[in-house]
């Protein structure tokens, strides 16, 4: 259990400090830093491996689709993490792709609906997600108290709340459109 920890904590270090001076730090001034910015929730934390970096960024495919390949993911797209929706898109995609075979009679046409059905989608979420990261990671207290002042209230807003839960659930198609789940509560796709 530990080394699991150690393992996820390790992955997500490095984005979260987002400066490679840091990484040059001494264990002590290391583990200082690390505790200022993550609070004492974890307990004491040792280093499992070497401290690593990486820069976050938007990457989207031309296309899903090429002769006998197909691109879903982080493969087919990479956001910045302000939504959490890396997984749920990658989700999404391999949903998609499982549906477009079973309504297809032959797979060049399922390749085509699958990258129709998910190309809008994923280009809202890569979109949101680069509009949203000024408010999540800079060090402007402007926009850090806007982005709490707006999220807060949007959260307790009626028509707004319903919106949000769907864009975490990955049910928008674009700025102005969004699928709904079906009786079932099942992913419509
Ligand atoms: C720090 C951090 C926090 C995140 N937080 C969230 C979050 O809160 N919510 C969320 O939804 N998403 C989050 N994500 C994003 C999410 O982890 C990714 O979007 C998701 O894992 C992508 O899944 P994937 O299967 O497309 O790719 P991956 O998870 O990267 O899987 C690809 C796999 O292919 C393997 N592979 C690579 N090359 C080869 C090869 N040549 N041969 C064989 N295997 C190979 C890799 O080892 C890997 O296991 C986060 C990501 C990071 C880094």
């Amino acid at each position: 259990m530990q080394d699991q920890i150690a393992a996820r904590v390790r992955a997500a270090l490095a984005p979260v400090l987002g400066d490679d001076a840091l990484l040059e730090l001494d264990e002590p001034r290391f583990q200082a830093e690390f505790g200022r910015r993550f609070g004492d929730h974890l307990g004491p934390v040792a280093a499992a491996g070497p401290r690593w970096s990486y820069p976050l960024r938007l990457v989207h495919a031309e296309r899903y689709i090429d002769t006998r390949l197909v691109l879903v993911g982080d493969a087919a797209h990479g956001t910045s993490p302000q939504l959490g929706q890396g997984a749920n898109l990658g989700l999404l995609d391999a949903h998609s792709l499982a549906r477009s075979l079973a309504e297809s009679g032959d797979v060049a046409g399922a390749m085509d609906l699958f990258a129709r059905r998910r190309g809008p989608s994923n280009r809202f979420y890569r979109s949101a997600s680069d509009l949203l990261t000024p408010f999540f990671q800079s060090d402007s207290v402007p926009l850090a108290i806007l982005r709490d002042l707006v999220l807060r209230q949007a959260c307790q807003t009626p028509f707004v709340r319903p919106m949000l839960t769907g864009v975490l659930a990955g049910l928008r198609r674009g700025w102005f459109s969004a699928d709904s789940l079906d009786a079932d509560g099942r992913y419509p796709l």
